[in-house]
């Protein structure tokens, strides 16, 4: 198979960015687990499903077909459709965001995305962002990055993107608590918990650009 690329760490460390831009530049397919956990979230709040109704939602996610397209006015960053609805736009609410680490943590919700994403990388030639790629999806990886950044400047950036998109109702203060709660719920869960594999690159990336980390990412790779 062709080469696979694991990019790992806590929610904001700029996994997605950095992620898009080394997979355009190695010209490989990229792959954003987090949107597929998004989008079997955004499902479950459609569906009216008890959120503690595990059976009910191992049922309605063992049925359910996400598909990534190419997005036509922005090449490197793909559409993602759940059950042929288009929830780019929806996935990244701040309601599917609150509720996204409890469904992930269902093992049930795991077993089968972790199916669909060995699915899309068997032949290789991706690069894979989540949380677990490393260390449960793809553990032989050729190449293996665990990027982090402190919880404040994880939520300064987290805040910068919202206003860009006109979202100026939320203070810095609630975005670290946001992403405090996250980091410990994807932390201390039991089936295949946010952890740095042991074979991975560790990237701190407070004070480093995006063109710096992939430029990190890119020259480890060509090693
Ligand atoms: O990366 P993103 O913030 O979009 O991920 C949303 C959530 O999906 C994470 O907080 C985590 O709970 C879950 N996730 C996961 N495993 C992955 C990717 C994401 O559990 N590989």
């Amino acid at each position: 198979r062709q080469p696979i690329v694991a990019i790992d760490g806590p929610a904001g460390a700029g996994k997605s960015t950095v992620t898009r831009v080394v997979a355009q530049q190695l010209g490989l397919l990229y792959l954003d687990t987090g949107a597929m956990y998004r989008a079997v979230t955004w499902l479950v709040l459609q569906s009216g499903i008890a959120l503690d109704d595990e059976s009910a939602i191992a049922e309605l996610v063992s049925q359910c077909q996400i598909k990534f397209v190419e997005n036509q006015q922005n090449e490197s960053s793909p559409q993602i459709l759940i059950n042929d609805y288009d929830v780019t736009q929806a996935i990244r609410s701040m309601e599917v965001t609150a509720q996204v680490s409890a469904i992930a943590a269902l093992h049930s919700v795991r077993t089968e995305l972790v199916r669909q994403q060995q699915n899309i990388g068997k032949k290789g030639g991706i690069v894979a962002e989540g949380r677990d790629i490393g260390t449960n999806v793809f553990p032989d990886a050729e190449l293996k990055i665990f990027l982090t950044a402190s919880v404040q400047e994880r939520a300064r950036r987290r805040l910068l993107e919202l206003q860009k998109q006109g979202q100026e109702n939320v203070t810095l203060e609630q975005l670290e608590n946001l992403i405090q709660e996250r980091d410990m719920s994807d932390s201390n869960r039991t089936f295949a918990p946010l952890r740095k594999a042991i074979d991975a690159v560790e990237i701190q990336t407070d004070n480093l650009s995006i063109v710096e980390v992939t430029n990190q990412i890119i020259s480890l790779y060509k090693q």
